[in-house]
């Protein structure tokens, strides 16, 4: 049995845990990042962390045969460096692998926490089955964030910026995205832009149940628009049925680029369930190729509120397989 140290670095906590080779959870824990004291703080809060979590599954860091670090980017894949972090002060070209390297004694592989996540599903989640080699995972969060696994393996690209679906653009002209895009898919899919969009047709005067809550300057999260679109408010419906076919849509073009076996969505809108994934599956049946038969299944995500942990394991899993 070998085991791995999953470490993920998010902007309000950090997630450690010892994973074992068959992808089980050992022993993990959570505490606040701190970011607002620093890198060097924040990096020495995850190598006590990892101690913390060795300990606790009892065993010595020399059992651990290596470390998975899962962080916000852009990174540089070459010098395991995150060149920029947006919420963590002072991140900028921070040596992150190597001083967790040395701070544990054991050896560290950096991967971009979406990448991680996604990588996690395949290895320990809705993508365990080993005949599966192919797979594409969507963050539907705040943001859309995505990772692709070609034959076993994620895609970086040539500068490390590849396997961002979440920034194809699928509307020309469209929403303004935070990455200086417009219409990219996540304006119009994450759960943050579903609500938002919900909201703005509500303060445009169409007539809906959450009108109400809007005036009241309640906050809408996309939750309260699946359960409005549920009672057959028609605004609701609307927006659910956009997000879908956005969705569908995205499911088409991964399938044409990639052909993968599994499409997996994660993260807060997926608590919908049958709400999201009957229509987007819909979509997908009107959407796609009629020459050939697709064989992909468009499925929820599995491991939770542990994906970033076992993904980051998961890398770690994989840089050992290479070895
Ligand atoms: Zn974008």
């Amino acid at each position: 049995m070998r085991y791995y140290l999953g470490l993920d670095l998010g902007g309000t906590n950090i997630k450690a845990g010892i994973v074992d080779d068959q992808g089980r959870i050992l022993a993990k824990l959570s505490r606040p990042t701190g970011a607002e004291h620093g890198p060097a703080a924040v990096i020495d809060a995850m190598v006590d962390s990892g101690q913390c979590a060795a300990r606790e599954a009892g065993l010595k860091l020399s059992a651990v045969s290596r470390v998975g670090i899962g962080s916000p980017g852009p990174l540089d894949f070459d010098l395991g460096m995150v060149k920029a972090a947006p919420n963590m002060p002072g991140w900028h070209d921070v040596p992150l692998r190597d001083r967790i390297a040395q701070g544990l004694g054991r050896p560290a592989v950096l991967e971009n926490d979406a990448n991680a996540a996604a990588f996690g599903e395949f290895w320990a989640g809705a993508g365990r089955d080993p005949n599966i080699r192919h797979l594409v995972m969507l963050t539907l969060g705040t943001g859309v964030g995505s990772g692709l696994i070609v034959n076993g393996k994620l895609i970086h690209g040539g500068g490390g910026l590849g396997g961002e679906g979440g920034h194809m653009i699928v509307m020309p002209g469209g929403r303004a995205c935070g990455c200086g895009q417009r219409g990219c898919l996540e304006t119009y899919t994450s759960a943050s832009y579903t609500a938002r969009r919900a909201v703005e047709a509500v303060q445009q005067g169409k007539p809906s149940t959450l009108t109400a809550a809007v005036n009241a300057g309640r906050t809408i999260d996309a939750r309260d628009v699946f359960e409005a679109a549920a009672n057959g408010d028609h605004l609701a419906t609307d927006i659910v049925e956009e997000t879908a076919l956005y969705l569908g849509i995205a499911c088409v073009n991964f399938c044409r680029l990639l052909d993968p076996q599994m499409i997996v969505f994660a993260a807060g809108m997926v608590a919908a369930g049958d709400a999201l994934f009957g229509p987007v599956r819909r979509v997908f049946a009107e959407q796609t190729w009629k020459v050939a038969q697709d064989h992909v299944r468009i499925v929820p995500a599995q491991l939770g509120n542990d994906a970033g942990l076992v993904g980051a394991a998961a890398v770690a899993w994989d840089a050992d397989r290479d070895r």
